[in-house]
Parts: structure tokens; C-alpha cells; sequence
């Protein structure tokens, strides 16, 4: 115990798990803690001390369940041999995993990046900064970067971050401080980020954050004189993150390396710890379009949001995990896909969709190297044939940097160096591949010829350990070769041995043999033992025999008993210096990782041209989105064909906002949905699902679609609408694409619809123009999609800027109350005539008599309405005011005040129609057949005037 608990002291916060023969027992207050996790049974050792294991045997599986709920985990190992030990046998950490540090094969999962965040903050309130360190420890990407607070969900969700560190003081520090109108105060913000994305958050020690200890650090492990050249500057938050995410690096990666070193082997088999660490790279946070956290929740990039009923044509199951079904990435990656063959492909994938460029000549430059792979066929089948050669290479670089790469890693990665030779020479020819060709021929020179020592030393299909040997082939070694030969041939050798002696001493009774107990001997009958010549040394003696053995045989004894010993060293050897030597072209190694991964990508966006008919879209300077016969990148697998493709014209001789109604389930949300993923997809380098798309690069595509309270845990439904839509009105820019669903939903009907109107104006004027009373600018590209019709009146009050468009739907037998809707899912210009809300009740199959009862309230709701005092002044107030502040666009004034029959004639539908009030004035009992039939004719001439 007093073993265990000095682990347990050297590695707090970690649950540890410590080897004790075949299984690995947690004590005491872990015991109980993995007991529910893992769902073990609880035991005691001695009295008062629970106790709970697992087999060694399955270990991974339990580590991996471990990891995924967020534990830190320290592994304790037997490093002595049970029959070495005198008293206790001497253990040790031999591995230290969190949710953001893994780099073992089985822990990973190859989609993601799995990545270790630290932020450190500086200042108050607005003013407040955050440094933020990105580290993924499987590769050695390190990146730091600088932000706000209201930002830092949406980094680390853009970034796949799974373990975030900070000051355990941060409370302290900030907890008073808020971010004013940008949002909630650090200490907020992590716990909000933590909830909503599942991190693990592992409070540090606040002087690993301190600027001295932070730069020191990094000084050391990358071994230069000043951080300038980093462009980090002494003191700045990100310097002290990026000081603090090394440390805990090195804290945890360090007790592997150190083993790996001197347990190892003495040759040094591996460099110096995390020498794989890239020196940290300063992101500029405007070189690429911004997709935040709502919105790649929101259009579902990464990961499905909810389940989707089978048939409604999104296929998934809920959350689905990255890349899954229904996800923009499981369009590459999803089932029945065979885009992007390697790991780091499908890695460098998410982070394209979830950072498009922004840059133009960045993006045709992609879309060139698509089209010459869309091009030429043959040309992408020979790609996609040595791509699928290439294992994880970034990865085994991250294994070789720390001492943990296997026998299989090495041979990958030998395979893979000279599968990527034969993509540089396929590619060495086309043009717009140059700068990839380039890349790859400047580190293909260094990493060569290990590659061809590692063939030419090590078997094709290595074990996954070399416990048993069988890595290095035959020939290699003369050692090596003679000790094998030994192993093998030991009875060949025994009966030459036994026939030399029998030719020679003239004994034809000589017997040589092996006995477990006494080992190798030669054998005379007791009658002929008195010839036994002077060489043989008496080793037994049985009942009718005698047993000797010679010199010669001793030593073909000592030889065989360590020949196994000696194999295995002798590979332990070979591999350990095969692993350093690789360890010296880390660099090139992951420089040929990220050229092949971004061929890799770039041929995945090939196939899905190829095979789904995308176009290449035309990228220009205006702010305009045009698209032709555009369809849903996730849908159009599902539905194929039954998939109706859609016009989008936003910008220059088009307003550039879009109002869309139609009754639900028309498929508004598709559309604006549909807009936005052809636009990311445009900007990260893809083609689109469209007969042709002309797109001004956008800078910020914003989202505001269903409530999606995850983010914002503790916030009513509305609330988070609001926050959404604030965030929208104070960022979008006039190179933004803004996607709106149903705006106001979260509140009083009348209330909603006020919001929705001034929404939509602030954005299709221009937000300053409103703000500053300047002449109107050009707002934001926006697809507003709404059930209030109301909102349509908009085109006429501010020409040029907004349009209608509404979903096209079928009725039949129209104006039928039974009426089967067909949805056209077409979207066509003009305002929907009407909502359809109690047909698509029906539909969803409310009983008959509810959606009966819901026409007649209908009705009834209308005129209470009309006469509500409360909702009159709603009426004359703020729109009323917003609309009478608005610039001086003269159309727009004077459409705005002309009332219609003494109303601002915005809200038509909450105002009775006469003939609803004169058709409850009639008396029908006390009416003759005519006099009915009068009433009948007057109440449809009053409705047809309308
Ligand atoms: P709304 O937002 O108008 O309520 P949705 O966009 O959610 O409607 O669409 C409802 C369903 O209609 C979708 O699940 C999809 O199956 C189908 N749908 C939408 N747009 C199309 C389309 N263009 N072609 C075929 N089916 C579509």
C-alpha cells in the first residue's frame, strides 16, 4: 500500500490502476469511483479498503471506456520479473493517459484529432484576452492563438479539443469578470464549454502559467534563445498557454519516454521526449471563414444533432459520432463512401469543412488540383491505389517520438514512405499538384533510405510486439541468424554430435539426449562405461546407464538454453536502433504526412465530383451567392433523385436578403441549409452539388436554426434564440452569409413576429445604416426562413433588398379542410398564400376532431386579438417606431406609414374578417330558406372583396 500510495501522491487527479499479477486493482476512493464507471464489482482486500480490477488482459477496452467519460488515467506496471524480485517487486507509471494526451493506436479514434487546449487570460471584462494552446499530442500540431471569451467555445469545438487546462486560480481571477455585451467571463465560459462539448477540464497549478516558468520551458524543449522567433512575445496570454500545455506534455508523455530509454535497450531507442512537438505555430484567426460552434452544431458538419425518422430522408442515429451518416463529413465518410483513404486524410477533412478558406487564390488554387483529379481518371485511380498503402504516419511519428512505436508502426511506416514515392511520381507531372509535388520531393530524399533499411531488415508482416521476436528477417544478422539456426537445428546438430562420437570413440551404444532437469547429456550403457573416454565428465548415474557430458556439448548447451535470450535481444537491438534512426527525420515525416493528406482530401473531393455530378464553383470578389439547380449534400444521397434541386440568387441585381414562407415541412430549413453547406463546401476547396454556383467569398457564415440549448446549458429555449440572433446583428458583415429559421418562435406571438420584422430589416438594410442613420449599406447575404407572412410585406417597403420566395405546395381538393398538401419542395418567387398549420397537423395524424376544434379557435383567437388592448399598442409601438426611424429611403417611408383601412395593415391575420362577426350576428332559426341563402350570397361578396 505504501507502494501504491506513492504513485498515487507523484500523480494526482488520476485515477491509478496498478498491476498486481494478472490484473490491474484501483484502491480505496478509485475503487469506487471506476466501480460505477466501468460497472465492477466492489471487493475489499482487508478490512475497510475497497478495492476493484480488471484483467491485464483487457486492459485497452477498459482504458478506452475510462478515457471516453473524461478520467485521467495512470497505468502502474510490474517492471521486474515476479522471480527476480526480493521482496516487493519494483513497479512503476509506465503510462499517463488523458481524454487530450493519447497517442496508442487502440486509444484513438483515426477520425478525430483528439487535442489537449490550455488558455491562460490576461485583463478584464472587454479587454480581456485569452491565450489559448492547442496541442495534438498523437502528431505534435501545436498552435496558439488569441481570443475573446465569448469565442473560445467555438474554437474549441472547431478545433476537436477534448481536454482543456487552465490556472487553478482562473476562478479567482476572473470570477468577477465578465465580458461585458460579448458574453460570460472565462471562468463561464469554461464551465458552459466543458458542458456543452464533454471536456475533460483539468485545473493546473497557476505558476505553470507564469510567464518566467512558461517561457523557461519552452526555451529548453525547442532549444532556442527567444520565443520571437515563434512570434510569441514574453508574458502574452498565449505564450503562458502554450508554457503550460508543454509542461503538462512532458509531465504525462515523460514516464513512457523514460522507460522506453533505459528499459528499453541502452541504445537510446528513442529521441529525446516529445521531440515530435512542432514549434508553436500563431494561427491568425481572419485567414479563414468562420464557422462558430453554433453553426457547425446547427448544419450538422461534423456530427448529426438528433435522430431522424426512417423515410423523412436524413438518415442517423442520434449524435452520431464524427463523420457519421447525415453529417456534411459523413458525405465523405459516412457509409457506401470511399473518399479519403488514410487517417490523416480523413483528419485534415474535418479540419478543411470546419475552417474553409477565405482567401480566393487559396481556394481556386484547391479547386484547381480537384479538377485536374476530376479530370483525369486514371490519373486518381493511381492515386487512390498508393494512398491506400499509407498508414497513419503522423501518428507512428508521435509513437516514435515518445519511445511507444511497434514493430507494425515501423513497418508502416517504411511501406508508406515509398507508397508516398509513387505518388510523387504520379503527380510529378500535373501542374496544379506542383506545389504538392514539391513538398513531398523536398522531404522524400531524407526519409528514403530508412525506408528501404526497414524493408530490407524487417519481415512484411511483423507481431504486434516483439515479446516473441519475428520482426527482422533472416540474413540480416549473422548473430541473430546463428541464434535462430541454433533454436531451430539443435536435434540436427545432436545427432551429427551423436554420430561424430560414435565414429570416433568406436562406442555404436552412444546416446545423446536432452532432459529438462539436467539438460543436454550423452549416454553409455553401465557395461560399456569403462570406456568412456577422458573427455566425458560424469553427470548421472542411472540403473543400467551413465550419463556424461563434454565440453563441446556444454557449450552447444550454454548456446541453445541463451540462444532464444539472445534473439531476442539481438532483434530488441536491431529495432531499437531502427526506431532511433527513424526518430532523426520526425520532421519529415510529418511534412510527408501533411502532403499526403492533403492529396488525400483533395481525391476525395474528386470522388464525390466524379460520382455525385458536382460542378466547380466560380469564386468572385461581389458579394453575391448564385446558385443553379443547387442541391442538399446530405440529402441527395439519401434521396437521390426524388431530390428537387433549387435556385439560389442572392446579391448585386438581387436583394441580397431572402424571405421564405411556406407551410412547415415544405422544406425551408433544406433550402437555407442547402445554401450554406455549398458555400463551406465551395470555400474548402470542393466541388458543389449544383449545376453551376458563382459564390463571393464569405467571411462568417452564421446560423440561427431550432433551439439548441447544449451550448448554452441553463438558457431558456428563447433566450438562447435571442443570444444567437444578437450575436448575428453585431458581427455579420456585408461578406457574411446569414441563415435564419423561424426566428421569434420562442415567444408571444406578437412579440416574435415584431423581433422577426426588425431582424430582418436591421439585416437587409445594412445594421449600421440603421444604428448611425447613414445612408443604407449593403446588409449581409441572408436566407430567412419564416412562418410569419407578414414579414413579406418587406419587399415592398424595401425594394431591391428583400425578396419573397415561398415552397411550393399542391392542395387537393383545394381549400378542403381534408385536403391532401402535397409538398413540392420547390422554391419559387412570391410569399405563400397561407401556412397550412392544421393540414400538417392532420398529417402527423392529430385526431380529426382536435384539428376541427383548432379551425373553429382559430377563428375566435383571431378576433380576441383584435380586440386586445395590449396588442393594439404593440401594433403602434416598436415596430411603428423602428419603422418611422428608418433612413430615408423614400419607398420605403411612404409604403411604410400608408395605412391600410386606418391599420398599419401588418397584421391582417389577427384582425377578424367582417364576415366572420356577421356570420356569429345571424339568426338562422328565425331565417327562411331565401333569406339563408341571402345572407350566404352577402357573407361570399364580402369575403371575395377582401
Ligand atoms: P420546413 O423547414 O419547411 O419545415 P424541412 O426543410 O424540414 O421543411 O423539410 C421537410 C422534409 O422535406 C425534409 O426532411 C426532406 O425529407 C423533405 N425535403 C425538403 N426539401 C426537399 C427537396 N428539395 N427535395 C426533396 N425533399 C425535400
Amino acid at each position: 500500500m505504501r507502494q501504491f500510495l506513492r504513485f498515487k501522491q507523484a500523480h494526482p487527479g488520476c485515477v491509478l490502476l496498478f498491476r498486481i499479477g494478472d490484473f490491474y486493482e484501483t484502491f480505496d476512493d478509485d475503487a469506487v469511483t471506476i466501480s460505477k464507471a466501468l460497472g465492477l464489482t466492489l471487493t475489499r482486500r482487508t478490512e475497510g479498503l475497497p478495492m476493484a480490477g480488471v484483467p491485464h488482459h483487457q486492459i485497452e477496452t477498459y482504458l478506452r471506456r475510462l478515457i471516453d467519460q473524461g478520467f485521467r488515467v495512470a497505468v502502474c506496471d510490474q517492471i521486474q520479473e515476479a522471480k527476480d524480485a526480493k521482496g516487493l517487486i519494483e513497479r512503476a507509471v509506465t503510462r499517463v493517459l488523458s481524454p487530450g494526451t493519447l497517442v496508442d493506436e487502440s486509444l484513438l479514434d483515426e477520425r478525430s484529432p483528439g487535442r489537449l487546449a490550455a488558455i491562460a487570460c490576461e485583463g478584464l471584462g472587454t479587454q480581456q484576452r485569452i491565450g489559448l494552446a492547442v496541442v495534438e499530442a498523437s502528431t505534435g500540431a501545436f498552435a496558439v492563438t488569441e481570443i475573446g471569451p465569448s469565442q473560445l467555445v467555438d474554437e474549441l469545438t472547431r478545433r476537436g479539443v477534448t481536454e482543456l487546462i487552465h490556472s487553478d486560480q482562473a476562478g479567482g481571477l476572473i470570477g468577477s469578470a465578465t465580458g461585458g455585451s460579448s458574453g460570460a467571463g472565462v471562468a463561464a465560459a469554461i464551465a458552459s464549454a466543458a458542458g456543452a462539448l464533454g471536456l475533460a477540464v483539468t485545473p493546473r497549478p497557476a505558476w505553470h502559467f507564469r510567464s518566467d516558468e512558461a517561457c523557461e520551458i519552452l526555451l529548453k524543449h525547442f532549444r532556442v534563445g527567444s520565443l520571437a522567433g515563434f512570434g510569441l512575445e514574453g508574458g502574452e496570454p498565449a505564450m503562458l498557454a502554450a508554457g503550460a500545455v508543454l509542461r503538462y506534455l512532458l509531465e504525462t508523455q515523460a514516464p513512457m519516454h523514460d522507460l522506453a530509454a533505459n528499459g528499453g535497450g541502452a541504445t537510446g531507442s528513442c529521441a529525446r521526449p516529445l521531440a515530435h512537438l512542432q514549434p508553436p505555430r500563431r494561427d491568425a484567426l481572419d485567414d479563414a471563414c468562420v464557422l462558430d460552434a453554433v453553426t457547425l452544431r446547427a448544419l450538422e458538419i461534423e456530427r448529426t444533432l438528433r435522430p431522424v425518422a426512417a423515410g423523412s430522408g436524413l438518415p442517423g442515429k442520434p449524435g452520431q459520432g464524427l463523420g457519421g451518416d447525415g453529417s456534411l463529413l459523413g458525405v465523405f465518410l459516412g457509409t457506401g463512401s470511399s473518399a479519403c483513404k488514410t487517417a490523416m486524410g480523413k483528419r485534415l477533412l474535418r479540419e478543411w469543412l470546419c475552417r474553409p478558406l477565405r482567401e480566393p487564390a487559396a481556394i481556386r488554387a484547391r479547386h484547381a488540383c480537384v479538377a485536374s483529379l476530376v479530370e483525369d481518371r486514371r490519373l486518381a485511380d493511381e492515386l487512390v491505389a498508393a494512398l491506400s498503402e499509407i498508414q497513419d504516419i503522423a501518428r507512428i511519428a508521435g509513437r516514435l517520438a515518445i519511445g511507444r512505436a511497434t514493430p507494425r508502426d515501423l513497418v508502416a511506416l517504411g511501406s508508406s514512405i515509398r507508397a508516398a514515392s509513387t505518388l510523387l511520381d504520379t503527380i510529378r507531372g500535373v501542374p496544379a499538384l506542383q506545389p504538392i509535388a514539391e513538398a513531398l520531393a523536398s522531404v522524400l530524399p531524407r526519409l528514403l533510405p530508412i525506408a528501404e533499411r526497414i524493408r530490407a531488415t524487417c519481415v512484411d508482416a511483423p507481431p504486434p510486439h516483439l515479446r516473441e521476436g519475428g520482426l527482422v528477417r533472416d540474413g540480416v544478422d549473422g548473430e541473430l541468424d546463428e541464434a535462430r539456426r541454433l533454436r531451430l537445428d539443435a536435434t540436427g546438430w545432436l545427432s551429427e554430435y551423436q554420430a561424430r562420437l560414435i565414429a570416433e570413440h568406436d562406442l555404436p551404444s552412444i546416446k545423446v539426449g536432452y532432459n529438462s532437469v539436467f539438460g543436454y547429456y550423452i549416454e553409455l550403457p553401465q557395461a560399456q562405461s569403462r570406456r568412456a573416454p577422458d573427455s566425458f565428465t560424469r553427470k548421472q548415474t542411472l540403473k543400467n546407464a551413465e550419463r556424461y557430458i563434454t565440453p563441446e556439448l556444454k557449450v552447444f548447451e550454454e548456446k541453445v538454453s541463451t540462444a532464444e535470450a539472445r534473439s531476442l535481444e539481438r532483434e530488441r537491438a536491431i529495432f531499437d536502433d531502427l526506431r532511433a534512426k527513424a526518430a532523426e527525420t520526425l520532421e519529415a515525416i510529418g511534412q510527408c504526412a501533411a502532403s499526403v493528406a492533403e492529396l488525400d482530401v483533395l481525391l476525395g473531393f474528386a470522388d464525390r465530383a466524379l460520382r455525385r455530378g458536382w460542378v466547380k464553383p466560380e469564386i468572385v470578389d461581389e458579394p453575391v451567392l448564385r446558385l443553379v439547380g443547387a442541391r442538399h449534400p446530405v440529402l441527395e444521397l439519401s434521396l437521390g433523385d426524388r431530390f428537387v434541386p433549387n435556385d439560389v440568387s442572392l446579391g448585386e441585381a438581387e436583394a441580397a436578403l431572402a424571405l421564405i414562407t411556406g407551410p412547415n415541412m415544405a422544406g425551408k430549413s433544406t433550402f437555407i441549409r442547402m445554401a450554406a453547406l455549398v458555400v463551406i463546401l465551395a470555400q474548402a476547396g470542393s466541388f458543389v452539388p449544383a449545376e453551376s454556383a458563382t459564390i463571393g467569398v464569405v467571411d462568417r457564415v452564421f446560423t440561427r436554426v431550432g433551439a439548441d440549448d447544449a451550448l448554452h446549458a441553463g438558457q431558456s429555449t428563447f433566450m438562447v434564440e435571442m443570444t444567437e440572433t444578437a450575436n448575428i446583428l453585431h458581427h455579420a458583415t456585408p461578406r457574411s452569409l446569414v441563415i435564419l429559421d423561424e426566428i421569434g418562435r420562442g415567444t408571444s406571438t406578437l412579440d416574435g413576429l415584431s423581433l422577426a420584422w426588425a431582424i430582418a430589416e436591421w439585416l437587409a438594410v445594412g445594421a449600421r445604416s440603421i444604428a448611425d442613420a447613414e445612408p443604407p449599406a449593403l446588409g449581409p447575404r441572408t436566407l430567412f426562413a419564416t412562418h410569419y407572412h407578414e414579414l413579406t410585406r418587406l419587399q415592398e417597403l424595401l425594394p431591391g433588398r428583400v425578396q419573397n420566395l415561398h415552397v411550393a405546395v399542391r392542395e387537393w381538393p383545394p381549400g378542403d379542410l381534408e385536403a391532401q398538401l402535397v409538398f413540392l419542395h420547390r422554391i419559387e418567387r412570391g410569399r405563400a398564400d397561407r401556412s397550412y398549420g392544421v393540414h400538417v397537423a392532420r398529417l402527423a395524424g392529430v385526431p380529426a376532431a382536435v384539428v376541427a376544434r383548432a379551425h373553429e379557435v382559430l377563428g375566435t383567437l383571431s378576433v380576441r386579438e383584435h380586440d386586445d388592448p395590449a396588442a393594439s399598442s404593440t401594433r403602434n409601438g416598436p415596430i411603428a417606431k423602428a419603422t418611422g426611424a428608418l433612413p430615408s429611403e423614400p419607398g420605403y417611408r411612404a409604403a411604410a406609414a400608408a395605412p391600410t383601412n386606418g391599420q398599419l395593415g401588418l397584421f391582417t391575420e389577427f384582425i377578424a374578417h367582417p364576415a366572420v362577426s356577421a356570420l356569429q350576428e345571424l339568426k338562422l332559426d328565425a331565417m327562411t330558406p331565401m333569406q339563408a341563402f341571402d345572407a350566404l350570397r352577402a357573407l361570399h361578396a364580402m369575403v371575395e372583396a377582401r
